[in-house]
């Protein structure tokens, strides 16, 4: 639904929530939120709040799925019907498939398939409050989810939306600056491989503008990165 365009940077530079262009919003994350899972976080980026929850490498279920030289793995994006303010249908999105299978694709990159042949590993990401950000937020937490299972990584995946809104280059877009901004970018990277796995771009950036949206991500990423691990120290290291 557009309104009239909200003013998205301040006359003294900040954005609409007062942060810097270079902020990420506050984020927190906890790993093993969930007993019943071999693997969960919960992750959340402002008001944006997802959680998700992996099982496996478990023996393929139907059989014929099975891949006979690695694990398969299957994601499912889902949106809680009261994570946003228009209640939203239940039955899977056309967007929703889409972002299943990116977040899919992204992950397929960092676990080690190859070492559980024959077996699924499911990932479920679960968006329980939507302000923006929330396949970044759902991938971020699914990679610690895959290693809060114990399932061997080449790395974690960090992710974040950059963008650009009344001509400034921002990091970490919520949901107003992506309905009226220019440009959404959202990154996904490997941080210490430096390798990227997830990178869309919805609007216009110029070939400079490009580069400098993706150098904010990376730098941004960081971060994200930083607190990843620390989210698994404090689980796996008491004391921490
Ligand atoms: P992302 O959440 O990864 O930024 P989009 O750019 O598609 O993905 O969506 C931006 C934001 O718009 C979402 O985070 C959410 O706040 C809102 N949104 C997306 N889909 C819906 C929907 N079906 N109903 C209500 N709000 C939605």
């Amino acid at each position: 639904m557009m309104h009239e365009k909200p003013i998205l940077i301040r006359e003294d530079g900040l954005r609409h929530d007062g942060r810097k262009p270079e902020d990420l919003r506050p984020i927190k994350m906890r790993v093993g939120v969930l007993k019943n899972a071999d693997g969960s976080a919960l992750v959340e980026f402002g008001k944006t709040k997802v959680i998700a929850a992996v099982y496996g490498p478990r023996e393929a279920k139907p059989r014929h799925v099975a891949l006979p030289d690695r694990a398969l793995i299957r994601c499912r994006y889902h949106m809680a019907p009261f994570s946003t303010d228009d209640r939203k249908s239940p039955a899977p999105s056309r967007r929703e498939i889409e972002l299943s299978k990116v977040i899919r694709e992204a992950l397929e990159a960092a676990v080690f398939t190859e070492l559980y042949p024959r077996t699924t590993i499911d990932v479920f990401i679960e968006v329980l409050q939507a302000d923006g950000g929330t396949r970044t937020t759902g991938l971020t937490a699914a990679s610690l989810a895959l290693a809060d299972a114990g399932i061997p990584m080449r790395d974690l995946v960090a992710a974040v939306a950059v963008g650009k809104v009344d001509g400034v280059l921002v990091l970490d877009i919520d949901q107003l600056e992506d309905e009226y901004g220019e440009a959404d970018m959202p990154v996904g990277i490997m941080p210490n491989l430096g390798e990227i796995v997830l990178l869309q771009l919805n609007g216009v950036l110029t070939p400079d503008e490009f580069r400098k949206a993706l150098d904010l991500a990376y730098r941004g990423l960081k971060e994200v990165y930083r607190l990843q691990k620390e989210a698994l120290y404090r689980k796996y290291y008491s004391g921490y």
